[in-house]
Parts: structure tokens; C-alpha cells; sequence
């Protein structure tokens, strides 16, 4: 039996930071809101103390702050012609499950998207023409420009304090900061942090080759800062127990960190925790949202009625809700015709590895977003006419971690276990360190999801089918950029390097990242994405769909920045035009 609850006005469907920075928004204005989350409550100091957080075992390894695949997961296929299978350990991607979501265990790597990034298609047809596109990239323009998202980003960096050094404000380029990014209205609220050994090293020889580095901007804060409602967070201690872990000092920017202190005291609204939903009902044609069903921890079925529903359950989550609940035309990759599962992209990494014969690099100190970064061989700003290739990288030497467990650096040619291979571990642990390309990733016909055919979840319902790989264009780019990266690190020095460069097929294994986006793309045509240009469906106008599906193909920076900005923009449109007159808003 479905118990039916008293309406609200809003109901959010999962609480990371998309669902936070909505929930934060909407109940300001004095609308109901409840927020339904399907992982457990954790906090810093209950579930984070400084003598608990940094256990490599419980969180790095067997991922605690993780969806269990037994609870939820995802089928994978490189191919249409291929059988997917059910992902059982999670290697390439860590989902979230709790409150807070992936912004509890992410980096706090806090990127704006650059201006082109969001007139990619325009800016590559102005530029270079129609031939250059290869015909199966099905890139779009975003429906929005930098400009008008400016002011969001900077109020996320501002809720948040993320430390950094601005490159170019109102359009004046600033020493130290990175020249290629778009004009910022002001500097970041706190200063870089301070850069370890080998960052400083990468920053020496990027410089003397000829490019602009600049430090990360960074959600593991330089210093103590208040936000402008009031919560305080502390300064980061480079514990280096940072991506895949909670903080236990209050210094990494987190939905609990930012925002909870105040949601909690708002009578208005509510978060229910361990409330998986099920569907989003509707009115069955999915024109109209009349809230979603539940369950609870104890497996009762609840019906939520509410006049919006915010869908901001992470890529994967949001395109499955759309299909379960019917909502939306699938996207069908033989046709080309339908959207929902349309354009899903990701990240095309690579990295090179550095051991040098003196140098004590001590990478135990560390933390999630601490470095220092090239964008010279990013974006739109050189020439790609010659390199046959659309889109770029960032080159960076983070000091993200260096864990006892998972981090055994040793030089080619090393055994792989035994005496030797101990030896080997315990000189290089100190003298090694890895820099890394991040790249674009465009979305392209054979990269899409829908609903698996074979495999279903513990509940019946069929879990969400992944098929990707790499398209040659993102290859032909990474190798041109890991070659670059390459060079920066022979000129830091080093006894011995190894070169990682990204090859086909798109492996589940190793971890990458876990940008997936796509699948619910924003966009000004319905015939070619899923949701309008404040995230709300083209179908069902009182549903918003929120988080990086609405990315119509991948950039190179990490995406939590522009997703935090999408959703604050969302938000403001439904206080400030949606109440006032119900319909579509573009
Ligand atoms: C290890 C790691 C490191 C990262 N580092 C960075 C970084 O440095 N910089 C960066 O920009 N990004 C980073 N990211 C990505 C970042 O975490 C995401 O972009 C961000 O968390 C997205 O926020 P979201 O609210 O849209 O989704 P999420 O944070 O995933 O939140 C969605 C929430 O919805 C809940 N949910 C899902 N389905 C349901 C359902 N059916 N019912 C109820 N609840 C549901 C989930 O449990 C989850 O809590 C990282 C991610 C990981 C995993
Ligand atoms: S590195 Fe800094 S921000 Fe990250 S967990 Fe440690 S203290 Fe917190």
C-alpha cells in the first residue's frame, strides 16, 4: 500500500549539492520544500572526526561513501553491438549515496566552464567550418552563455570560499592567475593554497617553457572563512585523506559545510534521508508533475505530492527517473531521433609518471584540489586547424593523495612483487609524483544511455544502461596534449618517467573520474535536448532537471562549478518568473 503525505510546494529527488543549493533558494522564499535523499544523514563531527575520517581501507577502497552496486548500478558497453554487463565494483565511477552526495567525498576542484565551452558548436563552424566537424559529433550549444552565468558562479565561490587567484577580472588580465579564463566580476574569496614540492617544480619548468601556470581553484579552503550566511568552515591541513573521504575539519566545501547549518533551522523545510524514489507520477501523458513515490528504509511506499519536482539525482539517476517514469521521448541512437539518454560524454584523462633520484617530494602532503595548472592547450583560444582536432586539456600537478594502500610508485621495469618491488616501493614512495591531462570529451551519436534490457535492480526495475568509448577526435586530442605534458615533465628533471597516454576501449576498471554527463542535455530546440535553458523540461513544465545531464557534451575542467551555477540560475528562475506565472520559462 502507498501512503499518500500532505503536498508541498516543492520536492527535491536527492540532496547533493544540486539538490542543497536549490533546497537553499526555494526555501528562502518560503516554499515548502522537501528534499528526499536515498543514502543515509552523515555530518562532520559525528561521521567525520579527524580520528576516524582518514581510514584509507573503509572509504578509498571499499568506497563507504558510495552507492552499493548491490543497491544500484549502471550496465556497460563500449558498443551497440555488444551485451552490456552489470558494473559490480565500482571502478571508473564512484556515485554518491547520503546527504550531501558526491560533495561530501569530491576533490573541490571548482572550475568555471571557459566562454566558448558553452558556444562550442558556433565557435568551431565560425572558426574552421562544416568539414572540420566529424559528422557523427553531435555537439550543441548550451542555450546559455558565460556572461549570463558569471554572477552564479561567483555566488557558489562565495558560499563556499574556494581559494584561488583570479586571471582575469572585469577583463584585465591578473599576473599569477590563469589569462585564458572568462572575466570574473571579482577575485576569489580566500587565497591559493600553499603549493607542495612538486607543483612548484611543474609551475618552474611550465613557466620557463613558455606557459601560464596558476594555482587550482580550490573547495579545500587556504584559510578560516565565514560565507555569507554565516557559516564559518576552517583552513585545510593538507591531510591528503580528501577524494573519497569527508573532512573532519570543516574545510572542504560540502552541502553539510555551507548550507546545512541554515537549512536545518528553516521550518519550511525537511530531509528525509534512506527515501529511495521509485517514479516521478504524472498526469500520464507527462505533461504535468504531481510529486513522486517512495520508499523508506523500512520498504514502505509513500506518494509525495507536490506542485515542482527537482530532479537532481546525479546523471545516471536523472536520465533513469525520466525513462522509468516515462517522461520525455527516448533517444533512439539508429534514428538519431528522441533525447532522453541523448549525448552522453565524459572526460578523456591521461597522465605521465616522474621519479627523480634526490628530490624528497613528501607527497603525503596533500589535499583534494591542491596545485598548480596550464590551460595553454585548452578550450578554443589556439589555433586547431592544423592538429585536426576540437577541444583541449588542462595540465596540472595536483598533490591530491598519496595513501599507503592504493599508492605504490615504482619505476618501469620493477617486479611486480617481491623483495625487489619492496626496495623499490621504499625509494620511490618519497622521489614520485604524477602529472595529468584533463580533456573534453564530445558527445557523439554511439554515446548514450537507456534501459538495459536484461538487468533489473532488487525493486524490478531495469537499471541504466552506459554505452560509450572514446571517439577519435577526443584520442587524436589527448595524445596531442599528453605529448605537451610529456615535455613539462622532462624539463622538471626527472631519473625516469612513464607516459600513460589514453587509448581505446573505454575501460570500466581503472578509476577516471566521475564526470559523467549528458543524457537530459539543456538546449533551445526540444527536438534536441531534454530540458529548456533554466533546466526545466520541455515536456513537463513544473519538473527542472538538475546536475551535469544538462551538459550537451563535456568540457575539460571538472564540472561541479557550472553544475552548482546551472542549479542557483534554476532556482532564481522559478522564484523569480516561474511562481509568478506558471508555464514554460523559454
Ligand atoms: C571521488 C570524486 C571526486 C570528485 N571530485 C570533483 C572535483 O574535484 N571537482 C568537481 O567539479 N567535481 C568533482 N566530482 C564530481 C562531483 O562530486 C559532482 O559533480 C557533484 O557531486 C554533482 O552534484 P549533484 O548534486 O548533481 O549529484 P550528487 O552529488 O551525486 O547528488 C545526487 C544525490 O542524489 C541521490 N539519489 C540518487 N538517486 C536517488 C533516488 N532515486 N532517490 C533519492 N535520492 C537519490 C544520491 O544518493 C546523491 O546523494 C567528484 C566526484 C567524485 C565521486
Ligand atoms: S585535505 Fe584539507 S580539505 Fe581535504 S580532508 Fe584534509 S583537511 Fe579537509
Amino acid at each position: 500500500m502507498t501512503t499518500r503525505l500532505k503536498p508541498v510546494d516543492a520536492v527535491i529527488i536527492g540532496f547533493g549539492w544540486s539538490g542543497a543549493l536549490l533546497a537553499e533558494v526555494l526555501s528562502r522564499a518560503g516554499l515548502s520544500v522537501i528534499a528526499l535523499e536515498r543514502g543515509p544523514y552523515r555530518d562532520t563531527a559525528e561521521d567525520f572526526p579527524p580520528s576516524r575520517a582518514p581510514d584509507e581501507l573503509r572509504y578509498a577502497v571499499r568506497h563507504d561513501l558510495v552507492v552499493k552496486p548491490a543497491e544500484n548500478t549502471i550496465t556497460f558497453r563500449n558498443r551497440s553491438d555488444q551485451t552490456a554487463l552489470p558494473v559490480r565494483a565500482w571502478g571508473s565511477f564512484l556515485p554518491a549515496s547520503g546527504a550531501g552526495g558526491g560533495g561530501v567525498h569530491w576533490n573541490g576542484q571548482t572550475w568555471r566552464f571557459r566562454p566558448s565551452d558553452f558556444t562550442l558548436k558556433t565557435t568551431i563552424l565560425e572558426r574552421y567550418g562544416r568539414r572540420f566537424l566529424p559528422p557523427d559529433l553531435t555537439i550543441q550549444d548550451w542555450g546559455v552563455t558565460y556572461e549570463t552565468l558569471e554572477p552564479y558562479y561567483d555566488r557558489f565561490e562565495y558560499l563556499c570560499g574556494i581559494s584561488g587567484k583570479s586571471g582575469n577580472l572585469q577583463g584585465k588580465i591578473q599576473p599569477g592567475g590563469n589569462p585564458f579564463e572568462g572575466p570574473r566580476a571579482r577575485d576569489y574569496p580566500t587565497p591559493p593554497l600553499t603549493m607542495p614540492y612538486a607543483a612548484a617544480l611543474f609551475a618552474k619548468a611550465a613557466a620557463e617553457g613558455g606557459y601560464h601556470p596558476f594555482p587550482q581553484p580550490s573547495a579545500n579552503l587556504s584559510q578560516a572563512y565565514t560565507n555569507p550566511f554565516g557559516v564559518t568552515l576552517g583552513a585545510c591541513s593538507y591531510c591528503g585523506f580528501c577524494e573519497r573521504f569527508g573532512c573532519g575539519n570543516y574545510a572542504k566545501a560540502s552541502p553539510q559545510t555551507t548550507l546545512m547549518p541554515l537549512l536545518r533551522r528553516r521550518p519550511n523545510f525537511s530531509l528525509r534521508t534512506e527515501c529511495l524514489v521509485l517514479a516521478i507520477n504524472h498526469d500520464g501523458g507527462g505533461k504535468k508533475a504531481r510529486g513522486v513515490t517512495y520508499k523508506d528504509a523500512s520498504g514502505e511506499d509513500f506518494f509525495q505530492p507536490a506542485g515542482i519536482v527537482l530532479l537532481a539525482a546525479y546523471t545516471f539517476e536523472n536520465i533513469r527517473l525520466l525513462l522509468l517514469s516515462g517522461i520525455g521521448a527516448p533517444y533512439d541512437p539508429a534514428s538519431g531521433r528522441g533525447v532522453v539518454g541523448r549525448n552522453y560524454s565524459y572526460q578523456t584523462t591521461s597522465s605521465v609518471q616522474l621519479g627523480f633520484a634526490e628530490r624528497l617530494l613528501n607527497p603525503f602532503i596533500g589535499a583534494g584540489a591542491l596545485g598548480m595548472i596550464v590551460d595553454d592547450w585548452n578550450g578554443e583560444h589556439y589555433d586547431h586547424g592544423p592538429l585536426g582536432f576540437i577541444g583541449g586539456a588542462y595540465l596540472a600537478a595536483l598533490a591530491t593523495n598519496s595513501r599507503p594502500i592504493l599508492n605504490h610508485p615504482t619505476p618501469p621495469g620493477t617486479p611486480r612483487w617481491g623483495a625487489e618491488w619492496k626496495r623499490a616501493v621504499a625509494k620511490s614512495y618519497l622521489r614520485t609524483t604524477r602529472i595529468l591531462a584533463s580533456g573534453s570529451s564530445l558527445s557523439h551519436r554511439g554515446a548514450y544511455c537507456d534501459l538495459d534490457p536484461t538487468y533489473r535492480d532488487r525493486f524490478g526495475r531495469p537499471l541504466l544502461r552506459v554505452t560509450f568509448d572514446f571517439h577519435p577526435n577526443d584520442l587524436r586530442m589527448s595524445h596531442f596534449v599528453t605529448d605537451r605534458l610529456a615535455e613539462i615533465a622532462r624539463a622538471m628533471g626527472p631519473e625516469w618517467l612513464t607516459i600513460a597516454k589514453r587509448q581505446a576501449p573505454y575501460s570500466i576498471v581503472p578509476y577516471q573520474s566521475t564526470h559523467n554527463v549528458g543524457g537530459a542535455i539543456m538546449g533551445t530546440d526540444p527536438e534536441t535536448s531534454v530540458v529548456n535553458p533554466y533546466l526545466q523540461s520541455w515536456d513537463c513544465d513544473n519538473l527542472f532537471v538538475v546536475g551535469a545531464s544538462a551538459f550537451p557534451q563535456n568540457a575539460s575542467y571538472n564540472p561541479t562549478g557550472t553544475v552548482a551555477a546551472l542549479a542557483l540560475r534554476t532556482a532564481d528562475a522559478i522564484i523569480g518568473r516561474y511562481l509568478r506565472a506558471p508555464g514554460s520559462l523559454a
